[in-house]
Parts: C-alpha cells; sequence; structure tokens
C-alpha cells in the first residue's frame, strides 16, 4: 500500500481517504463520490478495528459483509481497497500504547458511554493515516463527536490531512444509514424512526431559553418505543458542552444514542 501510494504522490496524484468498517451502504458510497470529486485516487479501508469496541459482544457480532462491499467498491469507482488484517495494523510487540490527549472531548456523551472508544479510535487512524498519507479525509456527520476527535487528532498530529465531514445519509423514511441497522427486526426497524422523529421535534420545537422541556419530551418519544436511552442531549455544535438555557444565537447540535434491544443506534441534527 505505501509503496503503491508513494508512487502516486511521486507523480503528483493526489489521494483521498474514506475509513470504514466494511457492511458498506449509501452513506459510505456518498463519502466516496465526495473524495472522487477532487482526488485522482481514492483509498477506502475495510477494517473492523477492534481497539474501538468497548463491548466484546458488539465488535463480534459487528456484520462482515466483504464479497458484498467489493463489488459495491468496484461500481462507485474506489480505486483503492487496503483491507488489512489486524496483525498488519496492530504488529505484535508494540506494547507501549501511545495516550491521545482528547481533553472535554472524551469525557462526553461517547467518550462517557464508551469508554475507552475514541483512544481506539485514535489509535486506528494514526495507523492508518500513517500509512496512507492522504490528501483528504471524508467522514460522517452521522458521527459528530468522532469527526471532532479526528480533527483533533490530526491537530495532535501535525497532520497536513484535511478533514472533510460529510452530511448524513438517510433512508427514505429519515433512519440514519448504519451498518448496525441490518441487525434489526422488523419491529425495532420501526421503532427506530423514533430517533429522527426526536430530533426533528426538538429542532422544530426549539425556543430561547431553558431546552429541558425539549430533552424530556424526545426522550419519552424514545422510551414509548421501547429505546434504552445512553443520552439525549442539547449541545454545543463547536465544543459539545450542553447547553440547558439557549441563548438564541449559539450553534446547538442535538445528539443521541439509544438501544433498542442489543442494538445501540446514534445519531444527530445540527439545530440552527
Ligand atoms: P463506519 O463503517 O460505521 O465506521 O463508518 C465509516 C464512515 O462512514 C464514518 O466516517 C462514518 O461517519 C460514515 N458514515 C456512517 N454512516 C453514515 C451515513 N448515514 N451518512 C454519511 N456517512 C456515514
Amino acid at each position: 500500500m505505501q509503496a503503491y501510494l508513494q508512487d502516486a504522490h511521486h507523480r503528483g496524484l493526489t489521494v483521498g481517504f474514506v475509513p470504514t468498517m466494511g457492511a458498506l451502504h449509501q452513506g459510505h458510497l456518498s463519502l466516496i463520490a465526495a473524495s472522487n470529486q477532487v482526488n485522482d485516487i481514492t483509498v477506502v479501508s475495510i477494517f473492523v478495528n477492534p481497539a474501538q469496541f468497548n463491548d466484546k459482544k458488539d465488535f463480534e457480532q459487528y456484520p462482515v459483509t466483504i464479497e458484498k462491499d467489493i463489488e459495491w467498491l468496484v461500481a462507485a469507482g474506489a480505486g483503492v481497497l487496503f483491507l488489512p488484517a489486524v496483525t498488519e495494523i496492530y504488529p505484535p510487540g508494540l506494547t507501549r500504547e501511545r495516550f491521545f490527549d482528547l481533553g472535554y472531548l472524551e469525557t462526553v456523551l461517547e467518550g462517557k458511554y464508551r469508554p475507552g472508544h475514541f483512544q481506539g479510535v485514535c489509535k486506528v487512524m494514526n495507523r492508518l493515516l500513517d500509512i496512507v498519507q492522504a490528501d483528504d479525509l471524508y467522514m460522517g456527520q452521522k458521527d459528530y463527536q468522532q469527526c471532532m476527535v479526528v480533527k483533533r487528532l490530526l491537530a495532535i498530529m501535525q497532520s497536513p490531512t484535511r478533514l472533510h465531514t460529510c452530511p448524513t445519509l438517510r433512508e427514505k423514511d429519515g433512519l440514519a444509514m448504519s451498518s448496525r441497522n441490518t441487525r434489526l427486526g422488523a419491529e425495532q426497524r420501526k421503532n427506530a424512526l423514533a430517533i429522527y422523529a426526536a430530533l426533528n421535534y426538538i429542532k422544530g420545537q426549539l425556543r430561547l431559553g431553558s431546552t429541558q422541556s425539549l430533552t424530556d419530551n424526545a426522550a419519552a418519544m424514545l422510551t414509548e418505543k421501547d429505546f434504552n436511552i445512553d443520552y439525549v442531549t442539547i449541545a454545543d455544535a463547536g465544543t459539545l458542552e450542553p447547553v440547558t438555557v439557549w441563548d438564541g444565537k449559539q450553534q446547538l447540535v442535538a445528539l443521541i444514542a439509544a438501544f433498542q434491544k442489543e442494538v445501540r443506534l446514534i445519531d444527530n441534527m445540527i439545530m440552527n
């Protein structure tokens, strides 16, 4: 991979990079399309990163559809697939773990409910970026906090790679596309719509002053559809600090994480 890309760099070609965990859907393809628009070569990685799963069962049950993924990548015009083995990314003998100082970002929301998750994300992204040396990196707003973490990582590494955060692709009924959606049964799939409904509710009802009743009512919408909630939060879009009283100006994002049976779903929406 490095030899191939070094040659491309020497020939003056630009490289866009789309890291994924496979089980590809249209959301992933939209990132590839964004990269293809500006870069000569688009590298897509498929690597289910054990380091970012705090829940072993979630890792074991993560969907793997590599044959279909490859067909989709060919059709999408992704030039290069990087499909490394775990030992290529984490060679045995690498014992001293690097700690990435993510500060406040790691203490809230996904960081709070999935301890170690973002250290795992940084660990793999650091390795992947080291190998791919991309000019441009494409990630989804669906994982809002992850984009912030990776932006921080790029700053820590003093990396010249540019991060592009791309819009969330949704199913026709509004459910955010996700590899985990394939694990939803028919009833859970219907219930899952409550996340999009709750985000739209918050956006539609947002007023100056206290936001408490909005998050309370949104949470009630979710529990009514059998969700077990990790969080329903309205936060500052730039820092992710919770906003309980809105001044009418602050940029806000609403974020939700909740379980439909054992399947954990996340989504978010920019409010203003
Ligand atoms: P994953 O394979 O779930 O790790 O996702 C790989 C990349 O695709 C990440 O940057 C995600 O944010 C992005 N992604 C996941 N779902 C969507 C979606 N519905 N729309 C746009 N991008 C997405």
